[in-house]
């Protein structure tokens, strides 16, 4: 009779348990605040990750796009994971570019190869003050107007157009080789006092030359420890995924890193190698899937996804 007593009481503790704990983690009452803000602020893991050629497919099918909002249906599921989009694209592109496939708004974005970092505050997102007095030093105390103007007017050198440009980084086209424009873009630079590092490359589509001025030393791995230190979260829970050489020096940081299974083979093979070297290659996961298939077997494999 006491033992059933006993475990009638049990029972009841435990529904009423039950039955007021959902109440007090949305809020209700005199402790909601309290409850509520440790219900929507605490962030374990972040998801730190490239756009092209690993969220965002190369190929729009319909089964890429069905990918896409598997992850994005998984990524729901889990608690207390924080996003970032690590792109070297301008912050209007990366919006546009999420929203064409149905990518869900980040914590943050990262755009322009590492140059910006945006924040979403109240919905909208705002320049990391931080991240810019961090770029402002970078660029040796200037800003990307007072970089123009040290380059002034070049032979053979264009602006890009002004949406191609960022608070930290300007870009131009050149006629012919952007090689040949290096020395001359180099000593207008230093005798303003800029430090900047030099990006040549070439547009295989417009078979234009172009020619972007960063911040010395900054890129996507230097972005991606900004987000560590500010999110909070243990080294070990930040995952960061790509699939080309603009992510090589993120992928070596010594984050867990998803390789997409589309990525470049010579990167592969040279993280392979890389990571090794480093003591790192058990934080590198190769995905066999591509794209978002690929990020969402590499969440798993990590243990951020059931
Ligand atoms: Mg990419």
């Amino acid at each position: 009779m006491i033992e059933e007593n006993l475990a009638e009481y049990d029972r009841s503790i435990v529904e009423t348990m039950h039955g007021v704990l959902p109440d007090v983690f949305v809020g209700a009452g005199a402790f909601g605040p309290r409850y509520a803000h440790v219900g929507m602020s605490i962030t374990r893991y972040l998801l730190a990750s490239d756009l092209d050629g690993t969220l965002i497919p190369l190929e729009r099918d319909a089964q890429r796009l069905r990918e896409v909002a598997e992850l994005v249906e998984a990524m729901k599921a889990s608690e207390g994971l924080a996003l970032a989009y690590v792109t070297g694209r301008h912050l209007s592109l990366a919006q546009a570019g999420i929203e064409e496939i149905g990518l869900p708004s980040p914590d943050w974005f990262v755009c322009d190869v590492g140059t910006s970092v945006y924040r979403r505050t109240n919905g909208v997102y705002e320049p990391d003050p931080g991240y810019r007095q961090a770029m402002t030093a970078a660029l040796g105390g200037l800003a990307g107007d007072d970089v123009r103007a040290a380059i002034g007017t070049v032979e053979g050198l264009e602006l890009q157009e002004e949406e191609k440009q960022a608070e930290f980084k300007v870009s131009y086209y050149t006629r012919g080789r952007p090689e040949a424009f290096l020395e001359s873009v180099q000593s207008r630079l230093a005798a303003a006092h800029a430090r900047a590092n030099l990006v040549a490359s070439h547009d295989p589509v417009s078979g234009r030359g172009l020619l972007d001025v960063l911040p010395e030393g900054i890129a996507k791995d230097y972005a991606v420890r900004y987000l560590h230190d500010a999110s909070g979260v243990d080294e070990e829970h930040l995952v960061y995924a790509g699939d080309s050489g603009n992510d090589r020096a993120a992928m070596l940081t010594g984050y867990r890193v998803i390789v997409v299974g589309n990525a470049d083979e010579a990167l592969k093979k040279d993280l392979g190698i890389e990571s090794v070297a480093r003591g790192i290659a058990e934080r590198i996961y190769f995905a066999e899937q591509p794209y978002a298939r690929g990020v969402l077997e590499g969440l798993r494999h990590f243990g951020l996804l059931p």
